[in-house]
This record gives C-alpha cells, structure tokens and sequence, in this order.
C-alpha cells in the first residue's frame, strides 16, 4: 500500500472524527506481514489543547450526571463492545500482532473493568456518621476531579486504555486518551462506541501523537490526573515532571512502568504444571506483556529436569500470523523491537549464559518480512547479565539456578523492578512465607499470571509503579475523585455565643 492509499488515523474530539494539521504522522505497521497497514498522525500541541478544551467543556454536566445514569451508559458500552468483541480482537491482532485467541482475552479483561465501573453508585457512597454531638452530622463525598487524562502502551490498546477511562469516566470525570502510536485503531473504535452508548460529546476523547502530545498533556493546567501505562523510564519522567505542578491543585500522577518477573519452582512443584505455566508465560503474547514470565527461577535440584522439559516445547512452539486458528505466537511489534531482542540475546551469549534455544532467524512461511522470532531460552544466567537485569519484553526465557527458597526470594527482593512474581509448589507454608516476604505488587501461587481482577487493583512495587495509587478497582475511585467531608447542623441546635476552644463532641 502507498502512502497515499494507506487511511490516515487522527483524532476523536467533542464527540467527532478531527483531521489533523501537524503535518507530522508515521505508518502503522502489521508485524505480521511487516508492511504498513495506516498512517497515525502526530497530533500537535493545539490539537492537543482542542481536545483538553472539549473535555473541559464537556466535564461539569457530567459530574453533575446522577452516578446511576453515567453507570447506564457504561452498562451500554459494554454491550457495544461485547457485540464488536471480535472486530476490536482483529484490530488488535492486525496493528499489535498477538494471536487472535489472546486478543480476545484481553478485551474480555477490558470489559471487566467496565462491568466493575457499572456499579458506581455502590462504590461514590461514603459513610454516614449521624449527631457526632451538638446536633451536628459529619459524611464524605467522592467528588469528580474534572478533566483527567491516560497514555498508553502498545501491548494492550484495549484493556489498558479499559483500566483507566471506563473508572475516570463513572466518577464524573471527562477523559482524553492519547494511545500508543503504534497501534491505535482500537481507541478509535472505542471512541465511537462511546459516543454510540450515549456518552456525551467531550467526555471521552482521543488525541494521536507521541511526546509532545503527551508534554502538552502533562503541563496543560485544566488536565487534573494522568494515569500513564508504559515502560520505566517514561513512567519516571511523567511521575517526576507531573510532581513538580505547581498551583492549587497539583496534577495527580500514576505511572506504572516496565516489569521483570520471575517464577520460582521449588523442588516439590508439580513439574508439568510449572512447565506448560513458564511456556504460556513466556511465550504468550510473544512476551509482551508486563506480566509476562522473563525468569525462571529453579530451586535446588529441579534446574536440569525442568531445562529438560522446556527444551522440546519452546522448539515446537506454533508461531504464525495471529489470525491463524492454531497460532501460538505472533511477531513481535515492529523491525525495531526485533532488533532490539536479538541484541539482547546477542548480549546474553557475550555474558557467558548458555543459549540452549536460539530464536533467531525463523522464518514463517508466507510472511518472510514479518517481525518474528522464535522462542528462546537461556539457562545459567546470573543477576549481574543485561538478560536478567533488563526488560526484554520479547520471547527470551532465562533459567537462573538458586540453592534454596531463601536464595529465590533474595534474588527477586534486589531486582530494580516488582510488577508480578510466582511461586509454584505444593507446600502450603512455602506458599504463605514467599507471599509476606517477597517485594513485588502482584504473587501468584501456582498462578503464573496474577493480574488481578477489576475489583481488586493492579499494580507493581519498586520500579514497576510511580504514585500512590494501584490502577482501577477501588484504588482506581480514589485516583480519580477528590474526598471531601461535610460537617452540618441547623439553627435548632446551634447555641448562642462565640466558642474560642478547639471544638470537640458535646
Ligand atoms: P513506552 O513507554 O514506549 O510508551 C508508552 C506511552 O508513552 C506511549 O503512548 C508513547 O507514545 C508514550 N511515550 C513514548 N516515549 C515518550 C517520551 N519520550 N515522552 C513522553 N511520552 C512518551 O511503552 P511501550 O513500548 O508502548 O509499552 C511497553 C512497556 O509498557 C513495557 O515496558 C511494559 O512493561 C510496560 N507496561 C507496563 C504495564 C504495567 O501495568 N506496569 C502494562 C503494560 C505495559
């Protein structure tokens, strides 16, 4: 497809479609194929001022909306999604490269979220404390905070995006997302189905761009929260930059940044289930995923029987284009990030780690230009190796080979990163210590991908999250409303004079 041929992804303002005039934009690619699919433009500082300006416009009524008609909207998005569950998984599969059936599953985590937001007029109510004394009665609201705004990665351009606008927008809040780049026909489908479920115009909207759109974000005075999904080092800086606002309401900030976790099988683990849950955690999602299993972690005497049983399954991994029905695992996202994986492994070898499966230079027929690369797996890694240290965020599975539990724990307690971990055993008081004693946000036991689910909130440790609050579920009510607590009385009850004392229950 030329340039000229190719559709041109721009914005979704005030409830429509906006071209842009930046005069910037780059192509989306489909990694599986390996050519480009679209051009995104990128917005400019006053496309990105547009859209603050209708979110704005647009945030009074709708914090002024009863919570229980902003959850009948919700209640309609979801239908709208459920019915173009399919249509939004393709998308996903087209600009992201992830296996249809994996796709699939993270729109269903995205609906979650907003099934959860539907029931907001349960979670605004506050607690009631009747005649504190003097005929005086003390309760709260959870207020709306205004415009508020998210930045997105391009490993789930569904269900991230679904972590944070469905909770923003059921407090009161209007919203303006600025997607990853890389993949961002999904938020424009989205945007349409909002205004189809009956959203007011301005209450969701949609600017593409890259770091200047997300500076004009961070630094524009009406935009009142940012919740930013993405890698470490730009977590960092929209956490550090959004601090230093100055004025009567600081921005609030939550960053959630890049991940490196690890699974730890103990000598008494049922060894299939630990090895079919490293092979579906690593190699899922060609292991872009926060939560994706980059680590081994093997106690004792386990190491060789399970390097054993991974060896024949990663070879025989089905990597195809994801909209094969039998794919087990698609490309990675683009040339770039390909690149960027084989260095890594490149790397590991440089460092003295065995490379028992190499995934480099596979070739899927029918799509040679495609950005794929085969599972790969390295045994005796140790902390000090780039491999272990860094986030790869592609298929690479490293083996690291520790005597005992307290070896496990101390080697994931000094990581830099602490999104997700896992344990498997069959040891109950096993289980029950590494849950206390381990520094990471979100455990599984036996479970090797704990994200967890939309009424209990998601977030990492260390690293992994900049903030104080964990996104969506009932952390995600707080981050996005303001607590206020109102103290009444009436004439009846008020007694003559001035109090000069500190006021205390009478
Ligand atoms: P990224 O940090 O490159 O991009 C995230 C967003 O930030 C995008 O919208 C991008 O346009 C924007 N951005 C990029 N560079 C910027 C800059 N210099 N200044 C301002 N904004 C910038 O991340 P990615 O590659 O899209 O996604 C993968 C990363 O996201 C991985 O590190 C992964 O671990 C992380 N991630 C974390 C979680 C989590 O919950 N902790 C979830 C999903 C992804």
């Amino acid at each position: 497809m030329t340039t000229e041929q190719r559709p041109v992804i721009s914005h979704f303002i005030n409830g429509q479609h906006v071209d842009s005039d930046s005069g910037r934009k780059q192509a989306v690619f489909n990694p599986a194929t390996g050519a480009p699919v679209a051009d995104v433009v990128l917005g400019s500082a006053a496309e990105v001022n547009a859209a603050v300006a209708a979110a704005s416009a647009a945030a009074p009524a709708w914090a002024d909306t009863a919570p229980l008609k902003r959850a009948r909207v919700l209640s309609k998005f979801k239908e709208l999604l459920e019915k173009n569950h399919d249509a939004l998984a393709a998308a996903i599969t087209r600009e992201h490269g992830k296996v249809f059936s994996d796709a699939k599953g993270e729109v269903t985590r995205g609906l979650e979220i907003v099934e959860f937001a539907c029931g907001i007029p349960q979670l605004l109510k506050t607690q009631f404390s009747d005649n504190i004394g003097g005929g005086i009665d003390n309760w709260q609201l959870r207020q709306p905070l205004g415009v508020t705004a998210g930045i997105t990665p391009f490993n789930f351009p569904v269900m991230v995006p679904l972590w944070m606008a469905p909770m923003a927008i059921a407090c009161g809040n209007s919203f303006v997302l600025k997607p990853s780049e890389r993949d961002p026909t999904p938020s424009m489908m989205m945007a349409e189905l909002f205004k189809k479920a009956g959203l007011p115009d301005g209450v969701f909207n949609v600017v593409q761009g890259d770091k200047l759109a997300v500076d004009t974000l961070l630094h524009h005075p009406d935009v009142k929260a940012i919740s930013f999904v993405g890698s470490t080092p730009i977590a960092e800086y929209i956490y550090t930059e959004g601090s230093k606002r100055k004025g009567a309401y600081p921005l609030r900030v939550q960053a959630l940044g890049g991940a490196k976790n690890h699974l730890v099988v103990m000598p008494d683990a049922n060894l299939d289930q630990a090895v079919d849950a490293l092979i579906g955690a690593a190699y899922g999602s060609a292991g872009e995923r926060c939560m994706a299993i980059s680590v081994a972690v093997a106690v004792g005497n386990v190491a060789d029987k399970l390097i054993d049983a991974l060896v024949p399954r990663v070879k025989a991994l089905k990597i195809r284009n994801g909209m094969e029905p039998d794919a087990e695992m698609g490309p990675v996202v683009t040339a770039a990030h390909k690149s960027k994986i084989e260095s890594y492994i490149e790397a590991g070898v440089q460092a003295g780690a065995s490379l028992i499966v190499d995934g480099r230079n596979v070739s899927v027929a029918g799509h040679e230009q495609g950005f794929f690369l085969g599972g790969t797996l390295f045994d005796h890694v140790t902390p000090a190796m780039s491999i272990h240290q860094d986030e790869i965020f592609g298929p690479v599975l490293c083996v690291v080979r520790v005597p005992d539990m307290a070896a496990a724990i101390a080697l994931i307690n000094a990581h830099e990163y602490g999104n997700g971990v896992a344990l498997f055993t069959s040891d109950g008081n096993t289980a029950r210590e590494f849950s206390r004693r381990i520094e990471v946000g979100m455990v599984g036991v036996n479970v090797p991908i704990p994200v967890p689910m939309a009424w209990h909130s998601f977030g990492g440790w260390k690293r992994s999250l900049f903030g104080d609050t964990h996104i969506y579920g009932e952390e995600g009510v707080r981050f996005y409303t303001r607590y206020k607590s109102i103290m009444q009385r009436w004439p009846e009850s008020i007694d003559k004079g001035a109090e000069f004392t500190m006021p205390v229950a009478k």
